[in-house]
């Protein structure tokens, strides 16, 4: 397959166009996800954020209207300096006192109420009271912080016997840290928490040799290994049973399970992180923010689970965007070529084209509607002495003059005739045509109207080849009938006076044998007058040599005295005739001698060529304003369709006359058409082979000029 160079730019064009149009569309995808991503990283830190805020409340009031009080900071002031049996009864005290409040504490899902001593020994664990004594500065960092720096501080830290999220508080006595006191809760009732307020769900993490390292073992049994991720608990207590939960467990297991590989990388790297995925046709988006502890590690990840539909409508959209943009590329890139396709074959014909009309002899023009030349060929500039170059695109009325052979006026009507009559005309004689350079020489031309497939005529194809030659040969071929015919013409007058005055017996009598032999006689001369005088008028239509001599004429009454010549004929074939004449039919300018010769033939034609019985029918009225119409119309043989184009030409018959034995001579019409045209009028006909024929003539009802010229015509009757 060939492409041209344009087209391939073309296709390159439209693919670039088309990537940057995706690559936009994926951009602005992008930027969304990320928006969304970050909106929901955002949701669930700002929810986290809130429910620690919720907490702080409450353990801040706790701190002021009932922790930190004398008797509180006595307690714990006394214990620091104390032995071990003074500090159980101390122990004791607080822990009574404290009870009832920790009882409404742990309601309100606080699970510590831990005091400690300066310098970071536990005291009393309100939730596990025979838990003390055992030094947490080491691995509490917050400890450590608060016994330097005597200020609260609040943040997740593991412990040995809780880890989740503390809030301590520093106790003075007299401006002298005697020790803290922090509150505490468990990560999986922050979750809970945040679960029923939000529509997500959500779980913390928290790394497992974390656990694995500093928990008492026997509340390590609170901790499970994620489905997530092997390397992280989370934590469970008893009682959870009922917790609100927006995505459900089994939910759960099965996102859990979807995302583990995917995301064990992300998570060693501490990456804060979102994933969408669909399960069970729900589309879930999981966001991952990793949390720090007091001491700066990040050793739990906030885990939110949220049934949204945004990241998958998003992609949806996109995806259908990309379906759509790359279907109409496509649709697009198909068009381009199908019109390129067509292009090379309209390129392909026309080059064809170009070779034929290159080859062709006859010169080959087309005009269309505005009489611009939009076609020359190679002949029709070597006719002309134009080079198609110097014509194309041009009106051509400037350079391409069509004259008459006896002056030099426009004779192109027939290129007009075409476009408006939407007919072929082919131009029969006194058709010239300039050369650039010099003379002008004869041509004949064929013109046809340019159709597009709806039947408009858009232009006018004409076909036209220099009959110089021809036309010397016909000149002295005419020239020869002439004067042979004008030399046959005494003679036969002499056969035909002297043929009957031996019939009238002038000379003496005759009997009837000799009488029928001198009528066959008189027959066969009056035939060879008729064709001398059907001659003599072709040599004279031929040489141009014609002259018309207008005078007003009565066509209906013309036409009726050749129908009463024709009588014999028509009784005879026992014809039926039908009439149609426009009453109040104006006379016309026209040379009488000449049209009758026209009529003569047309009505002789419908008579001799249609069977006995048969029906011929003669109209005569106005078409318009300006036109005279006249239809002679016959039931009768009717001309092949394939010799109709020759009807008009000398000497043509018909085979299918040709084998009747009805006589003629094939110079009627030709005399017919060269009179008509004469008149500036047109003859034409309609016909089918067995049915009939319609033989048409229209006339400017302005008639004619006079036209000088050396004869008339002969009548033919
Ligand atoms: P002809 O002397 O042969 O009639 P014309 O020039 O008048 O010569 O006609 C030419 C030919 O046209 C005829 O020979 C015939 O084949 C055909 N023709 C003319 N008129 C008719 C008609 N009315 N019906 C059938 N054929 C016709």
């Amino acid at each position: 397959m060939r492409f041209s160079r344009s087209i391939i730019f073309v296709f390159i064009g439209i693919a670039i166009i088309g990537s940057l149009f995706l690559f936009w569309l994926y951009e602005g995808y992008d930027q969304r996800r990320s928006e969304i991503v970050s909106r929901e990283q955002n949701d669930a830190q700002n929810q986290y954020s809130s429910t620690i805020n919720s907490y702080r409340l409450l353990s801040q009031s706790l701190y002021d209207e009932v922790i930190n009080s004398e008797r509180v900071v006595n307690i714990i002031s006394q214990a620091d300096q104390s032995s071990s049996s003074k500090q159980a009864v101390l122990r004791d005290e607080l822990y009574r006192q404290f009870l009832p409040v920790f009882n409404r504490l742990q309601n309100k899902n606080f699970k510590q109420l831990h005091f400690h001593l300066a310098g970071g020994v536990s005291f009393l664990r309100m939730q596990a009271p025979d838990k003390f004594g055992d030094q947490l500065m080491s691995i509490r960092p917050s400890l450590a912080e608060i016994n330097r720096s005597g200020k609260y501080l609040e943040g997740f830290e593991e412990d040995k016997y809780f880890s989740g999220f503390h809030y301590l508080f520093p106790l003075f006595d007299q401006q002298k840290l005697v020790g803290s006191v922090e509150t505490s809760v468990s990560f999986s009732t922050f979750s809970q928490q945040m679960s029923s307020i939000f529509p997500m769900t959500y779980q913390f993490l928290i790394k497992k040799n974390v656990i694995d390292d500093q928990v008492f073992a026997d509340v390590s049994r609170f901790y499970y290994i994620s489905e997530l991720n092997r390397n992280y608990f989370y934590e469970k207590e008893q009682g959870e049973q009922n917790r609100v939960d927006n995505v459900l467990p089994e939910e759960l297991t099965k996102i859990n399970n979807a995302l583990k590989n995917k995301i064990s990388a992300k998570m060693a790297a501490g990456q804060i992180f979102t994933e969408s995925l669909a399960i069970d046709k729900i589309n879930y988006l999981v966001s991952f923010i990793p949390v720090k502890n007091i001491g700066g590690k990040q050793v739990v990840y906030l885990v939110s689970y949220h049934k949204d539909d945004t990241l998958y409508t998003l992609k949806a959209d996109l995806i259908d965007r990309y379906i759509y943009t790359i279907s109409v590329l496509l649709i697009i890139l198909a068009f381009v070529y199908f019109i390129s396709e067509n292009q090379q074959k309209l390129l392909d014909a026309g080059e064809r084209i170009q070779n034929i009309t290159a080859a062709m002899g006859e010169g080959l023009m087309v005009i269309d509607n505005a009489g611009l030349i939009t076609f020359f060929n190679k002949s029709a500039s070597d006719l002309t002495g134009f080079s198609a170059k110097e014509v194309i695109n041009k009106p051509y009325l400037h350079k391409i003059r069509f004259v008459g052979e006896n002056d030099d006026k426009a004779n192109d009507k027939f290129i007009k005739q075409v476009l408006d009559k939407k007919q072929l005309i082919t131009t029969t004689r006194d058709l010239y045509l300039w050369r650039r350079h010099g003379d002008k020489f004869p041509i004949a031309a064929s013109a046809s109207p340019l159709k597009t497939k709806d039947g408009r005529v858009i232009g006018c194809i004409i076909v036209f080849r220099d009959i110089t030659e021809e036309k010397a040969i016909d000149k002295t071929k005419t020239e020869f009938v002439s004067l042979a015919s004008h030399q046959l013409k005494t003679p036969l007058s002499a056969v035909n006076w002297y043929t009957e005055m031996l019939m009238d017996q002038d000379v003496g009598p005759i009997n009837d044998r000799q009488k029928s032999f001198l009528k066959e006689i008189l027959d066969g001369n009056q035939r060879m007058v008729k064709l001398v005088n059907s001659l003599l008028n072709v040599s004279r239509i031929d040489m141009g040599t014609l002259s018309i001599v207008p005078e007003p004429v009565d066509l209906i009454a013309m036409t009726e005295s050749m129908i009463t010549e024709l009588q014999f004929g028509i009784k005879s074939k026992n014809l039926k005739l039908i009439k149609r004449f426009d009453k109040g039919f104006p006379k016309i300018n026209l040379d009488p001698s000449l049209m009758r010769i026209v009529i003569q033939n047309l009505l002789s034609n419908a008579v001799k060529y249609t069977r006995e019985g048969g029906l011929i029918e003669v109209e005569i009225k106005k078409q318009d304003a300006k036109t005279a119409f006249m239809l002679v119309k016959d039931n009768g043989y009717g001309i092949p369709k394939n010799q109709q184009s020759s009807i008009f030409k000398k000497l043509f018959r018909a085979d299918n006359v040709k084998s009747t034995k009805v006589e003629g001579t094939g110079l009627g019409l030709y005399v017919a058409k060269a009179v008509i045209e004469a008149f500036d009028g047109r003859i034409w006909f309609e016909s089918e082979e067995n049915l009939g024929s319609k033989f048409f003539i229209t006339l400017p009802l302005a008639g004619v000029t006079k036209k000088e010229g050396t004869r008339g015509l002969e009548a033919n009757t």
